[in-house]
């Protein structure tokens, strides 16, 4: 399978140009949509999800025009939105199989195996007769995915689908994410930079609505190589700094400030170089748009 992004627009009615002339190929796997609050991530999800039209531009799964053939593709659709709404006092179980009947599997014997086998991929099997209304975060995540999965799609979108889980609840639903992307497509958004660098093969990095930067994590990580310089210094130097270097990275660590900047020679000065990460990759793309310590 092949997603085909080619120079989408969206443009809100109160002016907000939420996508700009973004184009991007997507192939099976997990690709990470990596940006910024507000940097049009969802807005890209819900477009491809046929949930919002674009302005322009064009979509295609394989030979299917996404934008026109709303029905089609979401029968091969699976989506876990950035927030969903679960009915608090019905069972994990009985909501699955509600679902899959509107998905039209109409048999109950095998709706019946579905559900099953969907709760215990996601863990969720000892849960299955608890209401929904009192799962924990990480529960409803991965009852979402359950959702998603119903109907073997072939294009998975979540969306900022680990914001707000604790770090036991992330790992649980990183192991979850990483079963699933060897025959599908899964689009995965977030802000978190881990999230890309754990689980991602592809990644994009996106800002304002525009795609900054696309390729493989180690790829990108391996391009930094040798223009990643650290140094501590006081909290008051700082401005100093950010007027001399472009400072990609602040960490106060025991009273002292940690700097990382960007730059192509060794500004000596007391910097030392440092082995690049997926972070200055991330951060050192945004700065060219937006102040990182604002991010
Ligand atoms: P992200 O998912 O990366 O946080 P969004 O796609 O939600 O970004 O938002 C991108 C921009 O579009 C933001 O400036 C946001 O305020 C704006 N926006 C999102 N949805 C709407 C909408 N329905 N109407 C108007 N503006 C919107």
């Amino acid at each position: 399978m092949k997603l085909v992004i080619n120079s989408l627009c969206k443009t809100y009615p109160n002016g907000v140009q939420a996508i700009k002339d973004v184009s991007l190929t997507l192939n099976n796997g997990m690709f990470g949509l990596l940006g910024p609050n507000g940097a049009g991530k969802s807005s890209l999800m819900r477009t491809i999800a046929t949930l919002q039209e674009a302005d322009s531009g064009s979509v295609f799964l394989d030979d299917l025009d996404v934008l026109k053939h709303k029905t089609e593709v979401r029968q091969l659709l699976g989506y876990l939105p950035q927030e969903f709404g679960v009915y608090p006092k019905i069972s994990a179980e009985r909501m699955l199989d509600h679902i899959a009947q509107l998905k039209g599997i109409e048999n109950a014997g095998e709706r019946k195996d579905l559900v099953n086998s969907l709760l215990d991929n996601v863990n969720l099997s000892k849960d299955k007769k608890k209401h929904l209304g009192t799962y924990s975060g990480g529960m409803k995540q991965r009852f979402g995915i359950a959702q998603a999965l119903i109907g073997n799609p072939k294009l998975i979108i979540v969306d900022e689908p680990t914001a707000g889980l604790d770090p036991a609840e992330r790992n649980r639903f990183y192991n979850l994410l990483s079963q699933l992307g060897e025959n599908t497509i899964v689009i995965l958004s977030t802000h978190i930079v881990e999230d890309v660098s754990t689980l991602c093969s592809n990644f994009a990095i996106i800002c304002m609505g525009e795609v900054l930067y696309a390729g493989e994590p180690d790829t990108a990580v391996h391009e930094m190589e040798g223009k990643i310089y650290s140094k501590s210094i006081t909290k008051a130097e700082l401005g100093h700094y950010q007027d001399d270097f472009t400072v990609i990275s602040t960490q106060l660590k025991t009273g002292k400030l940690h700097i990382r900047i960007l730059q192509e020679t060794d500004p000596g000065n007391g910097f030392v170089p440092a082995a690049p990460n997926l972070e200055d990759v991330y951060f050192s793309n945004i700065a060219t748009r937006v102040d990182v310590n604002t991010i």
